[in-house]
């Protein structure tokens, strides 16, 4: 008897639950600013609906292709990290030929998380570490073409030498860019312990303190982490989390592993175009 009581107990409080969901939230990774996230294995990002409750498209996994990049420069160089302005602005003229429009992780996160369809060719064009060069030569560029991009900063390099001062960042996000959190110290946070709360908390408190700026979205120092980090991320209230990979394609399922395509200084423009889905 006790049992039967408990039962309709939960089931009165999941079915008031659900229907005080916004119509467009189905599954559970309908969190709001700063709470955590969290997505049970019984979500399942099937249906974007209109206020009615309308099925509007199905929608069960984003193909959106998602570029790091870590140094635009000047001159050419034959290195991983170091890609040439001339090669970058032939790379941003055929996406804007092609008719890509550039998102921002929060704009892919939260279509993730609420089922809602994306613009026609979405891509995200992210930058890890907050290079100055980013701001000297990327920025224009992208301007040029009306695009966005989200730049990851590491916490303790703010200003530094050759690194994005505050006033740089400011504009950035004044722009329209993102700015997340890529660590404190930019340790890899396999090998932490139990300092990777202050490697993905303090970061994010501390950027948002002098930045005055939201931070929600996280990329793990080298693209490693543990499903204890990766845990911790989502529980921080982080809306998505960035590594690498090969893919573009995305679900509730890799939110907080999202895969990002490494776009290297000695990858030829046939090699970069062939890594984009629509031509
Ligand atoms: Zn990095």
């Amino acid at each position: 008897m006790r049992t039967l009581l408990v039962s309709i107990l939960i089931l009165v409080l999941g079915l008031s639950l659900s229907a005080s969901l916004p119509p467009h939230c189905m599954g559970q990774g309908c969190g709001g600013w700063g709470s955590p996230v969290m997505l049970g294995e019984d979500f399942h990002c099937k249906l974007a609906v209109d206020e009615h409750g309308r099925v509007l498209q199905a929608v069960e996994s984003f193909q959106v292709p998602v570029l790091l990049y870590h140094h635009i420069t000047p001159e050419k160089q034959f290195s991983k990290y170091y890609l040439s302005k001339e090669a970058f602005a032939a790379q941003m003229d055929y996406l804007d030929q092609v008719g890509y429009t550039t998102l921002t992780m929060r704009q892919l996160a939260l279509a993730i998380h609420n089922c809602t369809p994306l613009p026609q060719r979405p891509i995200v064009i992210t930058f890890d570490d907050g290079n100055g060069d980013i701001y000297q030569y990327a920025f224009p560029i992208m301007q040029q073409h009306g695009f966005v991009g989200v730049m990851y900063l590491i916490g303790d390099y703010l200003n530094g030498e050759g690194l994005l001062n505050i006033a740089q960042v400011r504009e950035l996000a004044r722009s329209g860019w993102e700015i997340g959190s890529h660590s404190q110290s930019h340790v890899d946070l396999r090998y932490v312990g139990k300092k990777v709360k202050d490697e993905v908390l303090l970061s994010r408190k501390g950027l948002k303190e002098k930045l005055g700026l939201t931070v929600d979205s996280f990329a793990y120092p080298y693209g490693m982490t543990t499903r204890n980090v990766t845990r911790f991320v989502q529980e921080a209230g982080y809306l998505s989390g960035v590594g690498l990979g090969v893919t573009d394609v995305h679900t509730a399922d890799n939110l907080y592993y999202l895969s990002r395509q490494e776009i290297t200084g000695w990858m030829t423009f046939s090699e970069f175009a062939r890594l984009l889905p629509f031509h």
